[in-house]
């Protein structure tokens, strides 16, 4: 999660400004608007969040996707729901994975910039996902967990063709500028990778 993230950039204030003046129909197709309740994977309950804490676009088209970046949330899955849905966090990311089953909530559309990674160009070529648990409570990461978040991005890579690999599916703290530590040193890249590309 990103909670540090100070006053929005600049580039973001007037990125978002220049996309709200473009007309709806120019960003119709894979904009939320006309379909809000739809989910991009089919699987995932849409719960959404703040108009506030992510910034519309048209993705891969306005920018392309390059990159997963797996985050753990450092609160309960409902927690997490609730601050996304707050207009004043500033924050957000496009999935959140629950510990104890793996069930997936989608708060934020693919299309859409969510503010998870604390870099906006990152944040512009990527999908985030939150898994809910801590860093040093690895038995948050169940097996539910890594199956059902793996299903996932291996559905966004081959959406995106994003390579399933680890140059492309990222933690939080390889994102340049990062000064957050999730997924941490407990989460199991390697089954993670596997998991991904047998799913
Ligand atoms: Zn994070």
């Amino acid at each position: 999660m990103e909670r540090a993230t100070p006053i929005p950039s600049r580039r973001r204030l007037l990125m978002g400004a220049a996309l709200a003046t473009v007309p709806s129909a120019l960003l119709a197709g894979a904009r939320a608007e006309a379909r809000p309740q739809v989910v991009d994977y089919p699987s995932a309950e849409w719960q959404p969040a703040s108009t506030s804490n992510y910034t519309p676009s048209n993705r891969p088209t306005a920018y392309p996707l390059d990159y997963v970046v797996v985050h753990v949330t450092q609160e309960t899955y409902a927690d997490t729901l609730s601050i996304f849905r707050d207009p004043r966090s500033q924050v957000s990311a496009h999935y959140v994975v629950r510990s104890s089953d793996g069930h997936v909530a989608q708060c934020v559309r693919e299309a859409d910039v969510a503010w998870h990674a604390g870099n906006w160009d990152y944040n512009t070529r990527s999908i985030g996902i939150e898994h809910e648990g801590w860093v040093d409570r690895p038995a948050y990461f169940t097996d539910a967990l890594y199956e059902q978040s793996a299903r996932l991005t291996a559905a966004i890579c081959t959406t995106y063709g994003i390579p399933k690999d680890r140059a492309h599916i990222i933690g939080h703290h390889e994102v340049p500028g990062s000064d957050h530590t999730d997924p941490g040193p407990l989460w199991d890249w390697s089954r993670y990778i596997r998991l991904v590309n047998f799913a």
